[in-house]
């Protein structure tokens, strides 16, 4: 095509530049379309959204989110991953493939806050039945299964409680009756639990959390290992139109050679801080799963390789809110918010009888997402938090 015989604004549009081929660098480049053009009306009639060896159309992919399916698929020991706009549009995902009105869904009552909510919306506007589950309930899981159920969700650990269910119990308990597990395994990034090698059908990861590492991206992915459970996410995915935008992807991707390293970097400084905690009167409980006092230690030691940076702790029920209010405001360098899986050290507080039904006791919980800082810095930060907790 010559440009010099198009006007102004054609020639602006068709421009005639190719860049040399040969060019090889490190980053995945960042592909962004909407638009994909096919090269003849043939490809164009055979194409499939589903096939991931060809493209379609942006909302299902470019190089850039192809790149990222497959290494965060590796990650855990899965085939097929969809990413997601959120970690919360995958827990929805998985739910838009999997039921329909008259099913029947088991979620822990443990689980993340907002997968709850979601549970009681389908109850509530969709006729889906949702039923909460004591996360230490294992093999007991059997009992609740009735003829209409088509999913159990887990996980692994209830990210704010801690519980560490026996997963390996809950999906042979399942399978024995052809329902699907999904687990949330936000919590190990897919590195500390390898969700495939226990039995997991399906497993969704917050790239929010770890993969992205920057407190600057939502994303979420569905991973399987099975074609035929990934070609219903797919064809839910493709009917609710969840997209993803290739930059966040590439912030993402950007993030996954040092994944490991800033994973066990936040578990040796966790485990530190927990470490220091556990000797503090004004704490009557450490929920950290490799610490025994952490219901469902057993499992942890069991199946899991490592812990990453997030726990919470149980202050003496003796200390009130307004005290503990008063530590966690006192904290400098921990900042209060929602999220983990960044640099920066977080923390949050919660009322322990609000969060589930079988937790027995009470008291204020507040946990920690303990971030790259020196982890002597860390503490240090906490002792004079919890000084200005009494009263003078
Ligand atoms: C953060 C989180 C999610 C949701 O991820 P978003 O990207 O914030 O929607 C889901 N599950 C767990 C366990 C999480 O921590």
């Amino acid at each position: 095509m010559k440009n010099d015989v198009f006007g102004q604004n054609t020639s602006l549009i068709h421009t005639d530049y190719e860049a040399p081929a040969g060019f090889v660098a490190f980053p995945d480049a960042i592909h962004h379309a909407s638009t994909v053009v096919f090269k003849d009306l043939a490809s164009m009639r055979a194409r499939s959204w589903q096939n991931k060896d060809a493209y379609t159309y942006g909302l299902h992919g470019t190089p850039t989110s192809f790149s990222l399916e497959a290494q965060v698929a590796a990650i855990e020991g899965g085939k097929h991953c969809v990413l997601t706009p959120s970690g919360l549009a995958a827990i929805s995902l998985v739910n838009m493939a999997f039921l329909k009105s008259g099913d029947d869904i088991l979620v822990p009552d443990n689980a993340y806050g907002p997968n709850k909510e979601q549970g009681a919306w389908l109850q509530r506007s969709f006729g889906i039945q949702v039923r909460f589950y004591d996360p230490l309930i294992g093999a007991g899981i059997s009992d609740l299964i009735q003829a209409n159920t088509r999913l159990i969700w887990a996980e692994a650990p209830g990210s704010v409680t801690m519980e560490v269910p026996d997963i390996p119990a809950i999906v042979r308990a399942a399978h024995a009756k052809a329902v699907l597990v999904a687990l949330d395994n936000t919590w190990s990034a897919g590195l500390a639990f390898k969700a495939f090698e226990h039995g997991i059908d399906i497993s969704i990861q917050a790239l929010t959390k770890y993969q992205s590492g920057g407190s600057d991206v939502l994303m979420g992915a569905v991973i399987t290992k099975d074609a035929e459970l990934n070609s219903k996410i797919l064809d839910a995915h493709m009917r609710i139109g969840f997209g993803v935008g290739m930059d966040d992807v590439y912030l993402v991707l950007r993030g996954l050679p040092t994944l490991k390293m800033r994973f066990d970097a936040h578990d040796k400084a966790a485990r530190e801080v927990a470490t220091w905690l556990k000797t503090r009167p004004e704490i009557a409980q450490v929920l950290h799963p490799a610490w025994e006092d952490c219901p469902g230690h057993a499992h942890w030691k069991r199946d899991f390789s490592g812990a990453g940076g997030l726990f919470s702790v149980l202050f003496d029920a003796k200390l009130s809110e307004a005290q503990t209010d008063r530590f966690v405001e006192s904290l400098k360098l921990f900042k209060i918010g929602f999220s983990w899986g960044g640099s920066h050290s977080l923390c949050v507080p919660y009322r322990i009888e609000t969060m589930r039904n079988h937790w027995k006791g009470e008291g204020i919980l507040v946990r920690f997402n303990i971030g790259l800082e020196d982890a002597q810095d860390l503490i240090a930060d906490i002792a004079q938090a919890l000084a200005l907790m009494h009263p003078r």
